[in-house]
C-alpha cells in the first residue's frame, strides 16, 4: 500500500471513488464507544452514528465475539441449499418483538435491498393474488428509500434522482407530513394530519384504486428532512385508507427503526402495523451488512400457496456471519434495555437543542423522536425562507463539525422549489449527558463559524 500523507494531493490519495478522495477523508483507525478516531489520533464523537447506524457504539465487544464465533464456526452456506442458527433465531427474535401481524422475515444485506424485496413481494403477492392491474406504487416527497433503481425510484429525493431520469418504477409522490412547512395557520396538527394522510385517497382515486398496489413512506423521515415526525392520527388515517382500497402499507424503517426513536419498530408509537415494514442500519449497528424485511402471514401464504416461493434473492441473503450480527445487536438492545435509555436520552438531546439553538436567528425547527432529532436551518425564521441552495449551509456546518471533532448528519434537498438544510442528530445509544454537552458544544463552535 502507498504511503499516504494527509498533505498529500486527494486525488492522489485513494484508489476508491471520487468521492472519498474529494472530501480528503481521513483514515478512520479504531472506534470506541461514542468515538472514531482517525490516523492522526484525532477523536470525533460520533453525534450522527455514521448515518443512524451505529446504535451500540464503536467496539462493542459482545458483538465483535458473537460475529468471530460464528465465523469460526461457520461463515457461509447460501440459502438456496441451507437455513443457519443465527438466521433463525434473528427471525425468531425479530417477529417475537415486532408489532403483532408481522410474521414473516425475509433477511437482506442492508437498506436499499431491503426497500427492493419489499416492492417486488408487494407486486408479486398481487400477481399471485389474481390482481395483476395493481402495479402502481405512491410514495413521498422528500423521502429516500435506497439507492438501487427500484429503491431510487420510489424516494423522492431530487437530488438523488435528478441524473437517473428517466426511472424504471412508475412512482408518484405526494407530499409528506410536514407540519413546519405544510401546516396552515389556525389549522390544529391532528387537522394538518387528517388533510395530509387526504393526499392518498386522492391520489389513489386518481391513479385508479384497482390499479395501485402499495404505499410506502418512512415513519419518521431521515436522511432527506432531518427527522420529520408525523402529525398525531396521520398514520392512523393511512392505514385506514390503504385497507378502504385494499392497498399495502410498506414502512421503511432503515434509518428510523431498532430502537432509535424509543420504540422497537417506530411504527409502535403512531399505533399502526404495516403489511410490509423495512429494517438495516441499526439491525447491524454497523458491525455486519444487515437488512430485513418483515410481512403479513397473509401476504407470505399467498405466495406460498401460490408459485411457492417469493421470486427474488441475493447472494448473500441469511448470511450467517451478518445474522449473529444482527442477533447480537438485537438481543444487546433488549437485555441492556437500551431502548428506554434512547428515550430518556433523547429527551435531554432535545431540550438543550432547544436551549442552545432554540432562539437562534437561522434555526427555524427542532425536532424527531427519541435519539433521532433534527435541526432545519433557515435565513430567516419569520419567513421561514430557506438558504440560498448554492451556499450549500448544511454541507458547510457539517465540514466545521467535522473539524472540530463531531460527526453530524447535514442534508440540503429541494422539494418543490423549496430548499431545506437539516443536520440530523442520531448518536449512539449509550451516550451519556456529558457527550450531549459535548455535541452541543461543537454544534454550536460549527454552526457558528459558518452562520
Ligand atoms: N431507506 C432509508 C429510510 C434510508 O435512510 C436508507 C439509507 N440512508 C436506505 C433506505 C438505504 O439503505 P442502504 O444505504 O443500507 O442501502
Amino acid at each position: 500500500m502507498q504511503n499516504r500523507t494527509p498533505d498529500q494531493d486527494p486525488a492522489e490519495m485513494s484508489h476508491i471513488f471520487p468521492r472519498h478522495s474529494k472530501l480528503n477523508a481521513p483514515v478512520a483507525v479504531s472506534g470506541d464507544g461514542c468515538y472514531l478516531i482517525d490516523k492522526s489520533g484525532k477523536r470525533y464523537l460520533d453525534g450522527s452514528g455514521g448515518a443512524a447506524v451505529s446504535c451500540l457504539g464503536h467496539g462493542d465487544r459482545v458483538v465483535i465475539d458473537a460475529i468471530k464465533a460464528q465465523l469460526d464456526t461457520l461463515a457461509f452456506a447460501h440459502t438456496g441449499f441451507f437455513t443457519s442458527e443465527p438466521a433463525e433465531e434473528l427471525a425468531d427474535l425479530l417477529i417475537e418483538h415486532a408489532p403483532a401481524g408481522l410474521d414473516r422475515v425475509y433477511l437482506v444485506s442492508g437498506g436499499s435491498e431491503a426497500a427492493e424485496a419489499a416492492i417486488k413481494l408487494a407486486r408479486q403477492y398481487f400477481v399471485e393474488k389474481g390482481e395483476p392491474e395493481r402495479g402502481k406504487l405512491i410514495a413521498r416527497k422528500q423521502s429516500y428509500h435506497g439507492n438501487t433503481i427500484g429503491a431510487l425510484s420510489a424516494g423522492g429525493n431530487e437530488w438523488r434522482r435528478s441524473q437517473f431520469g428517466p426511472l424504471l418504477l412508475d412512482v408518484s409522490h405526494i407530499d409528506p407530513c410536514y407540519e413546519y412547512r405544510l401546516r396552515e395557520e389556525g389549522e390544529s396538527l391532528e387537522d394538518y394530519g387528517q388533510r395530509a394522510a387526504q393526499a392518498l385517497e386522492d391520489e389513489i382515486l386518481r391513479l385508479g384504486p384497482d390499479t395501485v398496489m402499495a404505499f410506502m413512506a418512512e415513519p419518521v423521515v431521515g436522511a432527506t428532512a432531518g427527522a420529520l415526525v408525523p402529525a398525531p392520527g396521520y398514520f392512523e388515517r393511512i392505514r385506514a385508507i390503504c385497507d378502504q382500497y385494499g392497498v399495502l402499507l410498506i414502512l421503511d424503517e432503515v434509518m428510523c427503526g431498532m430502537g432509535r426513536t424509543g420504540s422497537l419498530f417506530a411504527c409502535e408509537q403512531d399505533g399502526v402495523v404495516p403489511d410490509i415494514v423495512c429494517i438495516a442500519k441499526g439491525l447491524g449497528a454497523g458491525y455486519q451488512p444487515i437488512g430485513a424485511m418483515l410481512c403479513t402471514a397473509e401476504i407470505y401464504e399467498t405466495i406460498a400457496q401460490g408459485t411457492g416461493f417469493f421470486q427474488h434473492g441475493h447472494t448473500y441473503v441469511g448470511h450467517p456471519a451478518a445474522a449473529a450480527g444482527g442477533l447480537a445487536v438485537v438481543t444487546a438492545l433488549l437485555e441492556r434495555n437500551l431502548i428506554p435509555r434512547v428515550q430518556t436520552k433523547g429527551e435531554t438531546l432535545h431540550e438543550r437543542l432547544v436551549e442552545r439553538f432554540g432562539q437562534h436567528p437561522h434555526v427555524g425547527d427542532i425536532r424527531g423522536r427519541g435519539l433521532f432529532r433534527g435541526i432545519e436551518l433557515v435565513r430567516d425564521r419569520e419567513s421561514k425562507a430557506p438558504f440560498d441552495p448554492s451556499q450549500g449551509i448544511a454541507g458547510q456546518i457539517k465540514k466545521a463539525a467535522f473539524e472540530a471533532g463531531l460527526i453530524c448528519y447535514p442534508m440540503s434537498g429541494t422539494i418543490d422549489g423549496r430548499r431545506g438544510d437539516h443536520i440530523l442528530l442520531a448518536p449512539p445509544f449509550i451516550i451519556e449527558d456529558a457527550q450531549i454537552d459535548e455535541l452541543i458544544d461543537k454544534l454550536d463552535t460549527a454552526i457558528a463559524s459558518v452562520l
